[in-house]
């Protein structure tokens, strides 16, 4: 499959200064970066660039702060990425202001500014239009390399990104060309295995799945908004009640579709979220009153891993259960296991599915491991991204469209 944006690798950067938007959203603990796999994703881009000779101001959500968070400052990270280049990385006061553009303007090649996080100006989320203008005032080029948040249709991923010329960075690049692949042209069968806690976002896109894939199995929190819509008794389980509906709606659906919707049939159970909460196998999916269903039992765990070893094609978000707790860990281990060995392609989004994957050890026996979980989930229905479709076609890299882009650049005031 082709990836019709123009790339980082066919832009002209020496000497020019780039604002890279990152997908820096990492966790931190004790003021330290805890998980640094999104940083060292974006390597490959910001060594290319500094290789070519441009100087480098990088902008990153962190979090969702709603204005300045001291607890959530880009400070821990500007200190690891420096750690992982070998050079120090200046980190800006703020995102965007005459501070900030002082400091962009004494940026010499390689060297690298950390702006602060952009959730930090309230117009990052509502892609106020000002806060893109002030943005685009800090360098000449744009690139894009933060996959994980192109489903936002934000400042930094979407709105400046139409007021300077605008890239592709190598990972956004692929992992839009590995996605849109499985996507377009699957080995059947393809089998989506979908879990996790944030039902709603992901309810939608089964509505998708269900025309598209063989088999769409669930587990995760997900499976009680449907035991629910079906008069199902979910006890103290994590419901989606806004989920309720549309998981009636996806029965009623699933059952005119060719594909299969596949429920949990048995579930471990505990009292409470928590490590040494008492806990219940259940041979069925009626919850008592008093516990909650906290991971799929093990007759439905051989079910899904029988499912994935016959799959051509697997696609898998989000975790069976509560797995970073040890007694409800186990579906989400079978099933991350099943996805290892399996001989079918297999791409995996989410950041907790990707962690569970890291935790297992099995990380590297995937075909590709999303950086991006809902941004994975919504190419993967079909939906187009706002941060993929805000970059210039790379047919109009050598062409017109870039020396206008240049042109309206000088016009808000970067001298470049
Ligand atoms: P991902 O990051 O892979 O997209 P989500 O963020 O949607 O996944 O959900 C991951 C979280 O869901 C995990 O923290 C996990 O503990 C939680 N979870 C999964 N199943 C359950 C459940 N049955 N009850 C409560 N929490 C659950
Ligand atoms: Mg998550």
């Amino acid at each position: 499959m082709s990836f019709d944006k123009a790339s980082v690798r066919d832009a002209a950067v020496e000497g020019r200064r780039v604002l890279v938007r990152v997908d820096f959203n990492v966790p931190l603990a004790n003021g330290e970066v805890e998980d640094d796999t999104r940083i060292r994703a974006a390597m490959a881009t910001i060594e290319l660039l500094r290789k070519r000779g441009a100087a480098l101001v990088l902008v990153s959500h962190l979090g969702r702060p709603r204005g300045p968070d001291p607890a959530l400052s880009m400070a821990p990270v500007a200190v690891r990425l420096g750690q992982l280049l070998g050079v120090d990385v200046t980190l800006a006061p703020a995102v965007v202001g005459p501070e900030v553009e002082r400091m962009a303007g004494q940026l010499g090649p390689g060297d690298v500014l950390m702006l602060e996080n952009s959730r930090f100006e309230p117009g990052e989320t509502s892609n106020d239009p000002e806060l893109a203008r002030r943005l685009a005032a800090l360098a000449d080029l744009y690139v894009n390399d933060a996959f994980g948040a192109a489903h936002r249709a934000h400042a930094t991923t979407a709105g400046v990104a139409h007021l300077l010329p605008a890239y592709a960075g190598l990972l956004l690049e692929r992992e839009v060309r590995e996605l849109t692949a499985v996507r377009d042209d699957p080995v059947r069968p393809l089998c989506v295995v979908l879990g996790g806690a944030k039902v709603t976002d992901k309810i939608d896109a089964m509505e998708r799945f269900l025309e598209v894939a063989d088999e769409v199995l669930v587990g995760g929190a997900m499976c009680f908004s449907f035991f629910s819509a079906q008069g199902i008794a979910t006890g103290d389980s994590l419901v989606d009640e806004e989920g309720v509906g549309l998981a009636g709606e996806i029965l009623r659906r699933a059952e005119r579709s060719s594909s299969q919707l596949v429920l949990p049939v048995d579930l471990v159970l505990g009292r409470e979220l928590d490590a040494d909460t008492e806990v219940l196998g259940l041979d069925g999916v009626e919850v008592p009153e008093g516990w909650m269903g906290l991971d799929i039992g093990p007759r439905t765990a051989a079910g899904y891993a029988a499912a994935i070893g016959a799959a051509g094609t697997v696609f898998w978000n989000g975790p069976m259960g509560a797995f970073e707790l040890e007694h409800f860990a186990a579906g989400t281990r079978a099933v991350a296991e099943a996805v290892a060995g399996a001989s079918a392609t297999t791409l995996v989004g989410g950041g907790d599915s990707a962690a569970a994957l890291a935790g297992f050890g099995l990380a590297d026996r995937i075909d590709w491991l999303s950086t991006g979980g809902g941004a994975s989930l919504e190419l993967m229905e079909g939906r187009k991204l706002p941060g993929v479709e805000a970059l210039m076609d790379g047919s109009d890299v050598r062409g017109a469209k870039t020396e206008r882009a240049a042109q309206r650049n000088a016009e808000v005031g970067s001298d470049g």
